[in-house]
């Protein structure tokens, strides 16, 4: 159903590392040949419980080399390297890093946003608290400047700058349409806009020849308010995109375009139907496509929950993720009151429910749910901070910890066709986030962050000690 991953994989490459090694393949060709990054030799972290992906292993210890997990071996093991360096964790809890699906980098500074914005320090800014949030692979789906790419190979090189980085260039976009060029503050616009499917064409090749990871696609009419993207428009992409072996994701809010584009054989519905409950039909036709989805929960809700003073509003966990002027801003009584008076309000409020519903439904159905949040994208989209609600919320659609876990690391790796990372099992990408409590047993317990890892490394944390630029 999807297109070979053979870009993918070559993006996913980090020196020293074997991409794409599957829990059947040869351990010893992960770590063969490291060709200087990162530092060769074993870590064994003992005595935490980890949970893999998929499973509660228990205790167990983790044999690291090479940026990739050797072993898993029993508490105990008799037969483990003797040369290597020890953790001992015992009493703390393990998962896979986070894997975002959805979100955006590079785009706010303060409470304003804009393409102006997108520096290399600015994207490494955002990186770095995803990664300290444990969120150690983030996929920008759109809204990418020129110098994305070499900041994507500059950060595969070295985990310690921020959560590894892929992304769809700047996106494909409707004429005078999503992403709405002024409210987005695309002053001067990346985002392609083809005309006519000729057009689609030449700017999938042209993403494609630049080494986008995914092209991304917007389908929406903003609420009857622009002109939507024609359907010969994303056709011809769509169908250029996997004559390239790119995945396409697509950026909607309604069902009747979610529908056409799943019957326009796109791969990924990138946020979640807003505006009607989705019927039978398109179940059946998701499932029969296997069209992945990802529900962006907290996007909706981020436009009214801070204005609302929830009592975690102050929480170190959130206020440490906020620039000080955001945190002004969400402090300000005349801020929260125009907000809440905001008609566009209760819209939200309304989005939100049905896209809980939804997701509900096409979880019960089966079929492949990724994680996003689109954090990044504007300034109260906080990045770490809404991965860790959003696992909140799947709750409300009748997700456990434990099938909100496997949402956010095995499903959103294999959604993107990401088969190096995602689950902790030899061979895998040593991305995992060390918590202080059991996140199986309450689902805030994510946020109890004491260590991150990153291709090996040690790269951050306690999250208590981070504080946002
Ligand atoms: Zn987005």
């Amino acid at each position: 159903m999807f297109p070979s991953f053979s870009r993918l994989a070559a993006a996913a490459t980090l020196a020293g590392l074997a991409a794409c090694s599957g829990p059947s393949d040869d351990p010893a060709s992960a770590t063969a040949a490291p060709s200087g990054e990162p530092a060769s030799g074993h870590v064994l972290i003992e005595n935490a419980r980890v949970f893999d992906g998929e499973r509660d292993l228990g205790e167990v210890t983790l044999v690291l080399r090479d940026g990739v997990i050797e072993r898993i071996a029993e508490a105990g093991a008799s037969d483990l390297p003797e040369d290597a360096e020890r953790i001992d964790h015992r009493g703390r809890f393990i998962i896979p890093g986070l894997v975002n699906d959805h979100a955006h980098v590079g785009n706010t500074a303060g409470t304003e946003h804009g393409d102006r914005f997108y520096t290399r320090d600015h994207v490494v800014r955002d990186l770095r608290q995803f990664q300290a949030y444990g969120v150690t692979t983030v996929v920008a789906l759109g809204m990418n400047g020129e110098g994305f790419f070499d900041i994507r190979d500059e950060v595969a090189g070295d985990p310690a700058l921020g959560a590894q980085l892929f992304g769809a260039g700047a996106g494909i976009g409707a004429v005078d349409g999503a992403p709405p060029a002024a409210a987005m503050g695309l002053a001067s616009d990346p985002v392609a806009r083809p005309a006519d499917a000729d057009a689609a064409r030449a700017a999938v090749r042209a993403q494609a020849d630049a080494g986008v990871d995914f092209i991304k696609l917007w389908v929406d009419d903003l609420g009857g308010k622009a002109p939507q993207m024609r359907p010969e428009i994303y056709r011809a992409a769509i169908d250029e995109a996997h004559r390239h072996d790119l995945l396409v994701a697509a950026h909607i809010h309604d069902l009747a375009p979610a529908a056409d584009l799943v019957d326009s054989g796109v791969d990924i519905i990138a946020h979640g139907v807003r505006d009607a409950p989705v019927g039978d039909d398109l179940v059946a036709a998701m499932q029969a496509a296997g069209t992945g989805y990802i529900a962006t929960l907290q996007i909706d809700e981020a436009n009214y929950i801070y204005a609302e003073q929830p009592d975690w509003l102050d929480t170190p966990f959130l206020r440490n993720a906020l620039p000080d002027a955001v945190h002004a801003q969400w402090a300000d009584a005349a801020w929260r009151e125009a907000k809440l008076a905001d008609p566009a309000t209760r819209g939200f409020r309304d989005a939100l429910a049905t896209n809980l519903r939804n997701l509900g439904t096409l979880r019960e159905a089966g079929l492949p749910i990724g994680f996003g949040t689109d954090a990044g994208a504007l300034p109260h989209r906080v990045p770490g901070f809404a991965e860790h609600r959003e696992l909140q919320l799947m709750q409300q659609a009748g997700y456990t910890p434990k099938q909100a876990l496997t949402t956010a690391t095995r499903d959103a790796a294999r959604l993107l066709g990401f088969d190096d990372r995602g689950l902790l099992q030899p061979g895998k990408r040593a991305d995992f986030v060390v918590l202080s409590a059991d996140p199986l047993a309450d689902i805030l317990n994510t946020r109890g962050i004491e260590e991150v890892w990153q291709a090996g490394q040690r790269v951050s944390g306690p999250v208590a000690d981070y504080r946002a630029e």
